[in-house]
């Protein structure tokens, strides 16, 4: 039996990145030859199997044929006789579709190298279009790799996937599972700018591909276009070194935006409240976490609030952080905090504009959870009436904090 090193971490030994993930092919064996050497066997779909040792995957070098829609109608031929050439055809993209021999030696039948020097993420073969994974696959690597350009046939293959209803038939959980990994890239907006061109988002993210063409108020916001907007945000919220949630949270802000109704336009008073049904509808549909989804609403709920923190009265401040639940858990503030950050400079020309709305409302929730509570206990206070008083030394508290 031959084995090669294939897959991602070839493509980024060329490109001088590292890659943990080290995937390899086995070329000439069988099943039964790989159990006798200690290999352990993972996954019921595919001759998989885990090396005794390094626990790498090593899988049989196979063959795929489509048999019906959707993502599991592959029949699977992974017989000794399959060759290595057979296995990298039917890989996503030529630059994911190399091998690497155990002296070093690249086999590249695709033009991988070719097309990682000219930066162009191209499918390898017509079978791309079997699998709708691959177009979040192909999206995900478009944020991965900026500079990249996606070939001209492959968005036109793409096109005719979509129109074919395949992503349709996408599993829920794995469109989730693509976008999180997607988000933890350094351009996540390329995730979405490559499926919104490929038709593919308005099918899998409606409510978000409804932005692009959406006007906003240009003394606000002088992209003017909310799609541009969210992607700009979302940007800002990756240089800011957000984590994913405050990333998605950001990516859904505005979602409200895209129900504003015509005759209110540019104006979006209201967005705010209209933004909570689609988060919520998509996060059900996709199965996405619920500490994803709260986050993500209450930055569409509240973030014009952080806004306005210089003008806010106490008590509206006081509301705020009650809305947020930040009082049970502070980390949900400079989550929070973050993503309005990352809205109000995700705007054209304004990326370095300061935001002095965070160490407002800092010190306002520093002073207002700071608030002693033993003086209304020993009073007998309970239930509402504990609540009302905690309140109103809360909001004394933000007063004399903020001198408002
Ligand atoms: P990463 O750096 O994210 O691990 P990767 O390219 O190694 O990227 P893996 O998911 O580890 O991605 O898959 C290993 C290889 O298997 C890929 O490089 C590709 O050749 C192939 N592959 C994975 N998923 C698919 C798919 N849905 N369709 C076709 N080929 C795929
Ligand atoms: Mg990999």
């Amino acid at each position: 039996m031959d084995i090669y090193l294939v897959g991602g971490s070839v493509r980024d030994e060329l490109l001088g990145q590292d890659n943990v993930d080290r995937d390899w092919v086995v070329v000439g064996a069988t099943a039964d030859e790989m159990l006798q050497q200690g290999y352990q066997p993972v996954g019921k779909d595919f001759p998989v199997f885990l090396h005794p040792e390094s626990k790498e995957e090593y899988a049989l070098a196979r063959t795929e044929r489509k048999t019906g829609k959707g993502y599991y109608g592959f029949i699977c031929n992974a017989e000794s006789s399959v060759t290595l050439e057979e296995d990298l055809m039917r890989r996503d993209l030529t630059i994911n579709a190399m091998a690497k021999t155990a002296d070093g030696v690249i086999i590249d039948p695709y033009g991988g190298q070719r097309d990682l020097k000219a930066k162009i993420l191209r499918h390898v073969s017509p079978a791309f279009a079997e699998d709708p994974v691959r177009i979040l696959r192909l999206a995900r690597f478009a944020a991965r790799y900026p500079d990249f350009s996606v070939a001209p046939e492959t968005m036109a293959l793409m096109h005719s996937m979509v129109s074919a209803g395949e992503v349709d038939n996408l599993v829920p959980e794995r469109v989730w599972q693509e976008t999180e990994r997607a988000l933890a890239e350094h351009n996540p907006q390329q995730f979405f700018i490559i499926l919104r061109e490929s038709g593919a988002l308005e099918k899998i993210f409606p409510a978000l591909n409804r932005l692009w063409g959406v006007p906003q108020k240009i003394e606000y916001h002088p992209e003017v276009d909310t799609g541009v907007h969210t992607m700009m945000a979302l940007q800002q919220a990756v240089v800011y070194g957000a984590t994913t949630d405050v990333r998605f949270a950001t990516l859904c802000h505005d979602l409200g935006k895209g129900l504003t109704p015509e005759q209110n336009l540019p104006s979006h008073k209201g967005h705010e409240e209209r933004g909570v049904k689609p988060i919520q509808e998509w996060c059900k549909q996709y199965r996405v976490p619920n500490h994803y989804r709260d986050l993500a609403v209450k930055v569409a709920r509240w973030h014009l609030h952080a806004h306005r923190a210089a003008e806010l009265r106490p008590d509206t401040i006081l509301k705020l952080f009650k809305g947020l639940d930040a009082f049970r858990n502070p980390a949900v503030l400079e989550k929070y905090l973050l993503a309005c950050k990352a809205d109000a400079t995700g705007r054209l020309g304004l990326n370095d504009k300061p935001y002095p709305q965070v160490a407002i409302l800092r010190k306002a929730f520093l002073a207002a959870d700071n608030v002693s509570t033993q003086e209304l206990q020993a009073e007998g206070l309970q239930g509402a009436e504990f609540g009302a008083a905690i309140d109103n030394l809360r909001v004394a508290a933000i007063k004399i904090a903020l001198q408002r």
